[in-house]
Parts: structure tokens; sequence; C-alpha cells
């Protein structure tokens, strides 16, 4: 194939905006603000679920409290009918025998109970104490992901912007190498990632290797128009003031 030097100059400008484009894409694929963004997610979930939790201990703790205060309650209200009773001193003295007996397993039931209620009491405290904690960690959480996801839109569009600047140069650029040649550089940038290389001090740009000292003679010799191949990686070799040939 033969393409003047202009034409394929414009080869190595063309591969400086593949492999920038490249880049781009690569650094959209692995972009540390949408990881920063996953994981700001991921820990507002997990305080959510740790919410969501806290909050039925909480209120399950809740209803055991009220019961065991009802509980009490009840046993301090039947104490007081008897003591009632007890002071109107009304009633055959074996009834008051008998109610006095009662107010006696009464106290022990009532400060059994109430020693349960202390102990329910306290568990809420701290089932209480721990929704009040995750509740005001949760702003700073929220925030944090609104942030981070403000953070990685705007890299998202800073790229873009530069991708599609780079792309409307590429027109530019692939329309001035010509139809045959570019589809040869394109095939070879499919498979390589690397369509076109400066041969620059008698080195392959592409593969970094020294060429051979007879392909060096061969290239020296050949006309200004002809495409050179590397032989080492087959991309194509374009040859500027920098060759060394
Ligand atoms: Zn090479």
């Amino acid at each position: 194939m033969k393409a003047d030097a202009h034409r394929q100059w414009r080869l190595l400008d063309l591969q400086k905006l593949d492999t920038r484009l490249a880049q781009i894409a690569h650094r959209m694929a692995n972009l540390p603000e949408a990881a920063a963004y996953q994981q700001a997610v991921a820990e507002l979930d997990e305080l959510d679920s740790k919410l969501v939790r806290a909050r039925t201990q909480d209120s399950d703790v809740e209803r055991e409290r009220a019961k065991a205060e009802a509980d009490v309650q009840l046993v301090r209200d039947r104490a007081a009918r008897n003591q009632a009773r007890l002071d109107a001193g009304t009633g055959s003295s074996k009834d008051l025998q008998a109610l006095q007996s009662e107010l006696a397993s009464l106290a022990r039931r009532q400060s059994e109970l109430e020693e349960i209620e202390l102990d329910v009491m306290e568990r809420a405290e701290t089932a209480h104490a721990i929704v009040t904690k995750l509740e005001q960690m949760r702003p700073e959480r929220a925030e944090a992901v609104e942030l981070a996801e403000t953070a990685q839109a705007q890299a998202r569009s800073a790229l873009e912007e530069e991708a599609e600047n780079h792309r409307r140069r590429r027109t530019d650029v692939a329309a001035g190498v010509g139809d045959d040649l570019l589809a040869l550089y394109e095939k070879i940038l499919a498979s390589t990632g690397m369509g076109a290389a400066e041969l620059r001090e008698r080195r392959c740009e592409g593969c970094r290797l020294e060429l051979m000292r007879a392909d060096l003679d061969r290239f020296a010799k050949a006309p200004e128009d002809e495409i050179l191949r590397c032989e080492e990686c087959q991309r194509i070799l374009v040859r500027t003031g920098e060759s060394g040939l």
C-alpha cells in the first residue's frame, strides 16, 4: 500500500487521539468516584438496616416495659384495696387475718415485679439510646452519599466532554488519512490497541524493539510513500525526521 508522508503522519495524530480515548474509556469504567459513591451507599444502607433493627428492639422493649409497669400497678391497686378494708376493720377476724396474709404476699410479689420493671427500664433506656445515636449519624451519612453522587457525576461529565472533544478531532484527522490506510490502521488498532507507531531512533515505538539492521536498510531505501510495517508487532511504522534511518 502507498500513501504520501503527510497521510502517514496523520496516523500518528490519530493514534494519539485513540490512545487518549482508550484511556478515557478505561478511566470511565474504573472511576474512583464511582467506587467512592458505591461505598457511601453501602454505608448508608448498613446504617439503615441497623436503624430498622434498633427501632424494632426499642419498640419490643417498650412494650415489655409497659407490661411490667401495668403488672406492678395491678399488685399495688390490689394491696391498696386490701389495706383499705383492713383499715376499715370490718369483717370477721378470720377475714382480717386472711387479708393480712394476702397483703404480705402481695408485698413480696410487688418487690419481685418492681425488680423486673427496673431491669426492663434499663434495657429500654439502652435500646432508646442506640436508636437516638443511629438517627444522629444518619444525616451525615446521607449527605456523604449526595456529595459522592455529585462528585461521580462531575467526574463522568468531565471525561465525557473530553472524549467528545477527542472524537470530533478524530473525525477531522481521520478524513485526512484516506479510506484505504484508515481501514488498515483500524484493523490493527482493533486487534492490538495501537494501529500505528513512530519509527524513532531505529526503534518501533509500538513494541519498543530496536529494528534489525537488514530491516533498517530496507526501510531506508523504501520510497517515502510506501507503507512500512514493523516485523515484530506488524503495526504501521511511520517514518519521521527522528527515525534515524
Ligand atoms: Zn513494533
